[in-house]
This record gives structure tokens, C-alpha cells and sequence, in this order.
């Protein structure tokens, strides 16, 4: 049970996160900082906060746990922000697409605070944002990666593995630079070559014409591609090492489509997709 949870940034992360407690009888007061007050007000109606700060100092200073759910280029001006004023057992999470840049701000604001910050992943999202968006059983039998550092306090993992096991989801541990890698991979990539395609299209002469044609593949492929800009520029700029060398090789396997077409290599072709689909139905059969 947490006695006082503060949420910085209420949108489809924290909301969901403090309705699932709320769920489960595991939060008593949740109070909740953002910029936009219309947000905060709309929080408290949707009952995902019990109240709101116009600063983060008042937000946080008597938490016991802090969420930080902005996105991950604003993280380390928060962690600057609410350091002075936690109370000196409060324990801190994020929920950061990406886990390198996070722990690096933590490491640069913290200080003696570090071992009470467990970095964290929520495997679990959609492409709305916004308070509006968040809803209770956003985490159930979802993963939630938790990433804590040598330093980090155990039983301040403690708190945040329970936390979010009170919300129905799995948590699984990962060390920082594995996290990004992998991530980059599932997540990261995909967003990528939804955005891009759609860009794609949307610059062609025809492309009225194209989007009026689509139908559920196109709709499946690239509902991603609604997600928040400001987030998805943030998990680039964050991981950008990782998401280039694999859209490298990705364009390595889009060459080896290109050259079975033009060979008319029906063999290849038949070997690629056969491969790729068995792949996806056993991958969604697991989920
Ligand atoms: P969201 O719905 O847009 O919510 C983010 C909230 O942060 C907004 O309500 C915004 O409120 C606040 N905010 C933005 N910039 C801020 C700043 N500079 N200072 C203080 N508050 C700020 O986004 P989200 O989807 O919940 O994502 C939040 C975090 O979760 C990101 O780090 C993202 O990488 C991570 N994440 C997202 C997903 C996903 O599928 N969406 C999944 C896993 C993890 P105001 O505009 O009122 O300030």
C-alpha cells in the first residue's frame, strides 16, 4: 500500500497507473503535477488524482513513492526539479521508453538520492495520449521491465516491483544497455517504419487517392503511427545508437526483398515470408 503516490506527468502512463492502484486498493492519495491545469482538473473528474500541484516541489515533498512519467527529454530538468524536496525515503520510478538516458540524467540530479531510484519500463501502451487516454487494465499480464542500478536500494525495488504487480502486470529485470538494445528492436523499429511509411505516402502526388484504398493491413500496420510526436522524437534522440544500426540492417533485409523481385526468385521470396510468418504466429500465439 502506498500512503502518497505523486504522478509527474498525467497522461496515458501515470493516469493508467494510478487508476490500476486505485483498482486494487493500493494508493491511498495520488496527487498529480503537469503544465497544463486543464489536464489536472480533467484528472481529478476522471477520479485519477485525489489533487494537483502547480509545482513539482509541493507535488512531491510529502510522496513516498514518485512516478515520473513525462517524456524522456524532460526527465532530467523533473529530476533536478523535485530532488530538493523529496522526503529522504521517498522512492523514485520512471517510466522512460528508454533506459540509458534516464539513468545518466539520475546519475547527473541525484546524488545521495541514487539508490532510491529504481528505473522502470512499463511494456505496455497505445498510440493516445492525454489523461483521457489512461484506463485500469492498461498493465494487466503486461511486462514491466525494471532496471536497477549497483546502487540501487533493494528494497526501494522492493516497492516499485509491488507497485506494479498490484496492477495486474509481470516484472521482469534487465540490465540498462540490454533493455535499450532490445527494445530498440520490438519497439523502437517498428514505430519507426510506421512513421516513415506513412510519411512516405503522404508526400505522394496521389496520395488522397491511396489512403481512400486502405484497408485493414495498412490500418493495422501503421496504427502506431499515431503516436505522440514529441515522445517518439525524444525515444530517438535517447537511443539513437541502437535504432540507426538496426535500420541499417533492416534496409540490408528490404535489399534482400528488392533483389528476389527483380531476380524473380520465387524460392527466396517463399523461404522469406514462410520464415517471417511462422515466426509471428507462434509469437502471437505466446501472447
Ligand atoms: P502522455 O500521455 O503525453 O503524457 C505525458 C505527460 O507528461 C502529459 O500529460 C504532459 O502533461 C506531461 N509533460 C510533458 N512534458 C512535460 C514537462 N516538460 N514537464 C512536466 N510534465 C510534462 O505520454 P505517455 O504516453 O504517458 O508517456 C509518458 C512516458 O511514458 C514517456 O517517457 C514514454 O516514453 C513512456 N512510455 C510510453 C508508452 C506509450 O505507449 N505511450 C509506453 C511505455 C512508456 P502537460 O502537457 O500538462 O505538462
Amino acid at each position: 500500500m502506498i500512503d502518497r503516490l505523486a504522478i509527474i506527468g498525467v497522461g496515458l502512463i501515470g493516469s493508467s497507473l494510478s487508476l490500476a492502484l486505485r483498482q486494487a486498493g493500493a494508493v491511498g492519495h495520488v496527487v498529480g503535477y503537469g503544465r497544463n491545469q486543464k489536464n489536472l482538473e480533467k484528472g481529478v473528474e476522471l477520479g485519477v488524482l485525489d489533487s494537483f500541484e502547480a509545482s513539482i516541489k509541493n507535488c512531491v515533498q510529502d510522496a513516498d513513492v514518485v512516478v515520473v512519467a513525462v517524456p524522456l527529454g524532460a526527465m532530467q530538468a523533473v529530476f533536478a526539479e523535485l530532488k530538493p524536496s523529496i522526503k529522504s525515503t521517498a522512492v523514485i520510478t520512471d517510466v522512460g521508453s528508454s533506459k540509458g538516458s534516464v539513468v545518466s540524467a539520475a546519475r547527473a540530479e541525484f546524488g545521495d538520492a541514487l539508490p532510491r531510484f529504481v528505473p522502470g519500463h512499463p511494456i505496455a501502451g497505445t498510440e493516445k495520449s492525454g489523461v483521457e487516454a489512461g484506463f485500469a487494465s492498461l498493465y494487466q499480464k503486461r511486462r514491466i521491465i525494471l532496471t536497477p542500478l549497483a546502487q540501487t536500494d533493494q528494497a526501494a525495488t522492493a516497492i516499485i516491483d509491488e507497485m506494479w504487480t498490484h496492477c495486474g502486470a509481470i516484472i521482469e529485470y534487465l540490465d540498462v544497455e540490454h533493455h535499450d538494445k532490445v527494445l530498440a528492436a520490438t519497439s523502437h523499429l517498428p514505430h519507426m517504419l510506421a512513421f516513415a511509411l506513412v510519411h512516405y505516402l503522404s508526400g505522394l502526388n496521389d496520395h488522397d487517392e491511396i489512403f481512400r484504398y486502405a484497408a485493414g493491413g495498412f490500418r493495422d500496420f501503421t496504427r502506431i503511427a499515431s503516436g505522440d510526436p514529441v515522445m517518439w522524437r525524444d525515444v530517438c534522440l535517447a537511443n539513437g545508437n541502437a535504432l540507426v544500426g538496426l535500420i541499417g540492417q533492416y534496409q540490408q533485409e528490404l535489399d534482400r526483398v528488392v533483389s528476389a523481385i527483380n531476380d524473380g526468385n520465387a524460392d527466396e521470396l517463399l523461404k522469406l515470408f514462410g520464415k517471417a510468418k511462422s515466426e509471428r504466429d507462434s509469437l502471437i500465439g505466446n501472447c
